[in-house]
């Protein structure tokens, strides 16, 4: 059971076996970091082999007509994100005494259902940037599937999640427009898994293959989403070159990194100290929402995952009956990852670049807010399955 709010499991492998087999469906995929850590450990490889080149060869094989990556829509998460506490800081450092800080990340629907439940009177403080997942949805639908000449009704977007929480998610209102969801539905990482051996495929022995273009290009910063920490870091190396104008000369805030439940760390903005929290487990962030309702965070800015680790953790992976020593070899596979990578800072990523002057003008413009930003809701009335 998904401790982290997904209120049921709904299984949509038979749905999309039937969207594959439609002529009249374009049927693209994302998948999230956290998938390409740990979809091997399902077909005999170790902990920490990273699957990205034969992760792509398989959905390809599946039949999907556009392989994507969420790690894109994860850069562009930080560019709205950070634009957004960058304002933020800007006014409380201004004296404004409206700004409500710290700014928490929104990127875990199992850490947004908690608050909705348990701290709605905080409901303001997260940022309003919807999580990867849903930023994709929208960009494919409204930019991508005109960039290919087809009708929004005619496209599929089905992501695949190390996550239950997503599912529900992709359920919400808020993010459906006249009913049709942004991502139709979400499939997880063990659910793929099995979809793989039912074609008969062995992942172990598949090609590595590229992802499609222009939803596939992303930077370090995104893959290094799927691990505790890495949301907040990935938003350090954007912000502090967008706040100081200077290259950041390294690149690696291994002060945010661990697998501690709650961790903290001050980063230096060139003379302006930031301070920043972290917490993975919700126990963990329920401990720094009560400090923040009484007044004692001192924190500018805090990441809150829901599942132990982040998403690499999530109720959708292959199975680890709580090894942390596994936890961390998926962790350090996204790490060596983000090394590989020729671009490592969001900012950085040309089709994120091509995004904003095509289409979405800048960052916290109003079409941006309108496709990539959401609101949050008082739930302390509804019931909470756990
Ligand atoms: Fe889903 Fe990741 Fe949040 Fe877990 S930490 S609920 S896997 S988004």
């Amino acid at each position: 059971v998904c401790p982290t709010g997904a209120l049921t499991e709904k299984d949509h492998t038979n749905q999309l076996i039937r969207d594959l087999a439609d002529p009249k469906k374009t049927v693209v995929v994302q998948t999230a970091p956290a998938v390409r850590a740990a979809l091997g450990e399902e077909f005999g490889m170790d902990a920490g082999t990273l699957v990205t080149g034969k992760m792509v060869s398989a959905l390809r094989s599946l039949g999907f007509d556009k392989v994507f990556d969420t790690d894109f829509a994860a850069d562009l998460t930080i560019m709205e994100e950070g634009t957004e506490l960058l304002e933020r800081l800007q006014k409380h450092l201004d004296g404004d005494k409206d700004v409500k800080l710290p700014i928490l990340t929104s990127c875990c629907p199992g850490w947004v259902n908690f608050f909705e439940h348990h701290f709605p009177d905080m409901k303001d403080i997260p940022s309003t940037a919807r999580s990867p997942q849903q930023m994709f949805g929208p960009i494919a639908k409204n930019y991508l599937a005109k960039q290919m000449g087809i009708k929004r009704e005619d496209m599929i977007v089905v992501s695949i999640m190390p996550c239950l929480a997503k599912k529900y998610e992709c359920q919400r209102d808020e993010f459906k427009v006249d009913g049709d969801p942004d991502v139709n539905y979400s499939i997880s990482t063990r659910e793929l898994a099995n979809l793989i051996k039912q074609a008969n495929m062995d992942l172990s022995t598949m090609a590595d293959e590229d992802f499609d273009n222009p939803l596939g290009e992303s930077t370090g910063a995104g893959v290094i989403f799927g691990a505790t920490g890495g949301v907040i870091e990935a938003a350090a190396r954007t912000a502090y070159e967008v706040y100081t104008g200077k290259t950041l000369e390294k690149v690696d805030f291994e002060a945010l990194r661990g697998m501690d439940g709650i961790r903290s760390a001050t980063v230096d903005f060139d003379g302006l100290p930031i301070n920043i929290g972290i917490a993975h487990g919700l126990g963990n962030a329920r401990k720094l929402l009560e400090d923040i309702r009484d007044g004692k965070s001192e924190y500018h800015a805090i990441e809150i995952m829901a599942c132990p680790g982040g998403c690499i953790g999530g109720g959708g992976q292959p199975l680890h009956h709580g090894d942390s020593s596994i936890l961390k070899k998926r962790a350090a596979a996204l790490y060596r990852e983000d090394e590989g990578k020729a671009i490592r800072k969001s900012h950085e990523n040309p089709y994120i670049i091509k995004l904003y002057e095509e289409f979405l003008g800048k960052p916290c413009s109003e079409l941006s807010h309108k496709l990539l930003h959401t609101h949050y809701f008082d739930k302390s009335n509804e019931i909470e399955i756990e």
